[in-house]
């Protein structure tokens, strides 16, 4: 077993034993619950508005490389800057060249999964660049020391109690703070912030082709700070993110709000497409979009797992697994968790480190139920099982195991051998993983063969 793998294993196991965190995150879960079907009241026919989304994606990623090319001959006519990064180190670079450059002492964030993925507040901070998150959820996990616990929700595992807590230890607020009163806080501490900071940096919900711009959603208004007041606004963005025309976000942005939080459309929907323009009064005087790779074209190169990048991040699939609602998103130890997370993890950051991940799955489907665009996690998740064996990533304890089950189901003779103690006694003895946290196999008097025949023999 890999360190990554008796981590997770370390970490789930004390989780899902802990009552008052499953509590905390089930009674968040359940608030998105009893939202999501009053935002879904919005379309007509909510399965074809996925359909349709799906199909753009499909459309999206099969011409990504023309996609791309178009978005940036589009953007760059307008003044914006184009950095392709194959990787974490080489977006990283660029941005550290960037801020250099405008000797920026400090930057401020909006929220996105792909600077987590780079870990860029800590690189930032190892050059003495102070970085600022601005939602107010990763405020305060970026308070706490925590990475965020969810992909939309970043301080979901918290309770109003433990966030006034938190405030009262780090900023020395008063205690029991009221939810309003803590965002106030925030609010004024950020402030300054917006306009100190020489370099705002935002993620992209959507990066749009036909008219070299990017969309991002939020509920705060503190991307659109992050993005305008700066001098220099710099976006990242992962380049699976694309979409091909601004007109697609008529079905995208309601989609996403409605999956992602249960709202019909997010309080703030913002397009970018360049720095300020001769005459306007507002907006940085530069702007950078940095399209990044880490690994998505390792997922684009296989025709099966390349659904996934069909994603747009709303996390429904998260609130609808039930081994995330028991374990938590910081067990997994990746920057995306859940469904989608174990899904394209082992693509991005390696097989051999991560294919535990998609066995951390019950395949019920749900994931795939609820899916804004349809992409159907489970099987995915049985793909990568199937790559990692193909690879010769399973024990030969494993494979031995599975070999002897295959040769006994396949022979009716083997079944009906030996009576019901026997085999409960080889069958939880191979599988000891399963009887440490279960209760162990039972096997009935009799095989499913021996009944049949009993029964029309009669
Ligand atoms: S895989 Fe689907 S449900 Fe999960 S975050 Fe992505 S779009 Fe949302």
């Amino acid at each position: 077993m890999t360190e990554t793998a008796s981590t997770f294993h370390a970490k789930s196991t004390i989780k899902s034993a802990d009552l008052d965190h499953r509590f905390k995150v089930n009674f968040n879960i359940s608030k998105y619950n009893n939202t999501v079907p009053l935002g879904k009241l919005q379309f007509a026919d909510v399965d074809l508005a996925r359909e349709r989304a799906k199909n753009i994606k499909w459309r999206a990623i099969e011409t990504l490389d023309q996609q791309l090319e178009d978005f940036e001959t589009n953007f760059s006519k307008r003044g914006g800057k184009v950095i392709w990064a194959e990787n974490a180190e080489q977006a990283l670079q660029e941005i550290l060249n960037i801020c250099k450059a405008k000797n920026c002492s400090s930057v401020v964030k909006s929220k996105s999964m792909v600077t987590e993925e780079i870990h860029l507040n800590s690189f930032l901070e190892e050059n003495g660049i102070e970085s600022v998150e601005t939602d107010l959820g990763e405020y305060i996990q970026q308070l706490d020391g925590e990475p965020p616990y969810h992909i939309v929700t970043p301080a979901m595992h918290k309770s109003k109690e433990d966030v006034a807590k938190l405030f009262y230890e780090k900023l020395h607020t008063a205690p029991n703070l009221s939810p309003r009163e803590l965002t106030l806080v925030a609010r004024e501490k950020l402030r300054d912030k917006y306009l100190a900071a020489q370099v705002g940096i935002t993620g992209a919900n959507f990066i749009i082709s036909d008219v070299g711009g990017i969309a991002v959603t939020e509920n705060e208004g503190n991307a659109r700070l992050s993005a305008a007041f700066p001098k220099t606004h710099i976006v990242i963005a992962g380049i699976e993110k694309i979409i091909p025309s601004m007109t697609d976000l008529a079905i995208f942005w309601p989609l996403l709000a409605t999956y992602g939080t249960g709202q019909k459309l997010t309080v703030y929907n913002t397009l970018l497409s360049g720095p300020k323009q001769p005459g306007e009064p507002d907006g940085p005087t530069e702007m950078y979009v940095i399209l990044l790779d880490n690994g998505r074209t390792n997922i684009l190169d296989n025709p099966v797992s390349r659904e996934s990048l069909y994603c747009i991040r709303c996390g429904a699939c998260l609130n609808a697994c039930p081994i995330y609602k028991n374990i938590g998103g910081h067990a997994y130890g990746t920057t995306y968790s859940g469904p989608i997370g174990s899904v394209i993890t082992p693509h991005l950051s390696g097989l051999k480190q991560y294919k535990h991940l998609s066995d951390a799955s019950s395949l019920c489907g749900n994931c795939t139920e609820v899916c804004a665009v349809k992409i159907n996690l489970h099987e995915l998740l049985l793909e990568n099982r199937y790559e990692a064996a193909e690879e010769g990533l399973v024990s030969t304890a494993e494979k031995f195991a599975w070999k002897l089950w295959r040769k006994a189901s396949l022979s009716r003779k083997m079944m009906n051998r030996g009576n019901k103690k026997i085999k409960n006694w080889m069958v939880n003895k191979a599988f000891k993983g399963w009887t440490a946290h279960r209760a162990p196999l039972d096997f009935a008097e009799k095989t499913f063969n021996q009944q049949w025949i009993e029964k029309h023999t009669k």
